[in-house]
């Protein structure tokens, strides 16, 4: 089937008992069993649940994983999987990774006995020059946030595969339709849901899927024995979220992608970042492993005070932190979503003050531009 298809149908079965349509917000805590040891595989709701089972096939098929596993939030499918490890053990990661995850690694699960080391994984070497004899996971973002920096999939899953290194990607800004990791070789793909799947920023949740049954196995247990479920209305929130993923996301890209054209072109900002623009350094690599450049763009202003001057002066999009919604959205990193990663980090990556990123949404594009210009001027 093809991926929109899938993102309607795989797993939403038209419901049993009256024929819905829609599968139902299961909203129960538990199930009546027949008779001791006799049920019909639901029994308890941290453990089984319809509606986040329904999302959870859903997701398997759309990333071409084996199985995967709905999170109270992108953070909890990220702690979970990090459950995979053992205190010693040595994680690789993307240097330029989400504000949330480097502050989990590197303030509470270091305090556990992990060891992360965090390097730019756009180039291989580097991560061959990182790895221990306890090295058990590479964990990249790519695109990372808020520079758009890519990591080579394929590369760097060969190098794994080799070395028996367990490969997660968080996914999330390019979501299933744009790049499927587990095809290029990834074990496991991780998803803030709250961004592009839910879509219509009216959810927090995360996913993981996994390439093998093996990881399915191990994860299953984790999700239940840690706990940190998806509720049934969250779980139906994505599934109805994903069922226009493909619409939604086109349109995003066909809109950052003029947007970003638009930037490059004014003389108030200085550089812009977006993987579909020709002068990107890894412009080809994103053409390579993904099928549309995405919807997130990051630009330099110059300044705090130029980057200030921008936020507060837009009308459509709203100044929020989170992204992957329909409405267009502005944010200052350094201010914002990069709060907790330390200064001497931030510069040693690029991110500067001036920088400002947009969540390009789906809006029609000229009153985007027209909202862009009119910050822009008031520099
Ligand atoms: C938002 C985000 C997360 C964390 O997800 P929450 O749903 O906010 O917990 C992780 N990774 C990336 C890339 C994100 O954008």
């Amino acid at each position: 089937m093809g991926f929109s298809t899938d993102a309607i149908h795989a797993g939403q079965e038209p419901d049993p008992t009256t024929g819905a349509v829609t599968v139902p917000i299961y909203q129960t805590s538990t199930y009546a069993q027949e008779a001791l040891g006799k049920h019909k595989g639901y029994e308890y709701a941290r453990t089984q649940n319809p509606t986040r089972m329904a999302l959870e096939k859903n997701m398997a098929v759309l990333e071409a994983g084996f199985a995967s596993y709905a999170f109270a939030s992108g953070m909890a499918s990220i702690t979970t999987t990090m459950m995979l490890l053992k205190s010693g053990d040595h994680v690789v990661c993307t240097d330029n990774v989400y504000g949330g995850t480097y502050r989990l690694f590197a303030q509470i699960l270091s305090n556990l006995g992990l060891e992360f080391t965090f390097v730019d994984t756009s180039n291989l070497e580097n991560i061959r020059n990182a790895v221990k004899p306890n090295t058990r996971m590479v964990y990249l973002e790519t695109p990372t946030n808020p520079l758009l920096t890519l990591t080579d999939l394929n590369l760097t899953a060969d190098y794994c595969k080799e070395m028996n290194y367990l490969m997660v990607v968080d996914n999330t800004f390019m979501s299933p339709y744009l790049q499927q990791p587990i095809k290029l070789g990834a074990d496991i793909v991780l998803h803030s849901t709250t961004k592009y799947l839910n879509g219509h920023s009216d959810g927090v949740g995360g996913i993981a899927v996994v390439a093998t049954k093996e990881l399915a196995e191990k994860i299953a247990f984790l999700q239940n024995a840690a706990g940190a479920i998806l509720s049934p209305l969250d779980s139906w929130l994505v599934l109805r979220g994903i069922k226009t993923l493909a619409v939604r996301m086109q349109r995003h890209c066909d809109n950052a992608m003029k947007i970003a054209e638009y930037l490059t072109h004014s003389k108030k900002v200085q550089k812009v970042f977006y993987p579909g623009l020709k002068d990107h350094p890894q412009h080809e690599l994103a053409r390579k492993q993904t099928s549309g450049f995405g919807g997130m763009i990051s630009f330099e202003t110059g300044s705090l005070e130029k980057a200030k001057v921008i936020c507060e002066n837009v009308r459509i999009f709203s100044l929020a932190e989170s992204l992957g919604g329909v409405e267009s959205l502005i944010g200052h990193p350094v201010s914002m979503t990069h709060a907790s990663v330390p200064k001497a980090k931030r510069l040693e990556m690029g991110l500067t003050d001036g920088v400002v990123r947009l969540s390009v949404g789906i809006e029609d594009v000229e009153d985007l531009i027209g909202d862009l210009a009119y910050a822009l001027e008031q520099i």
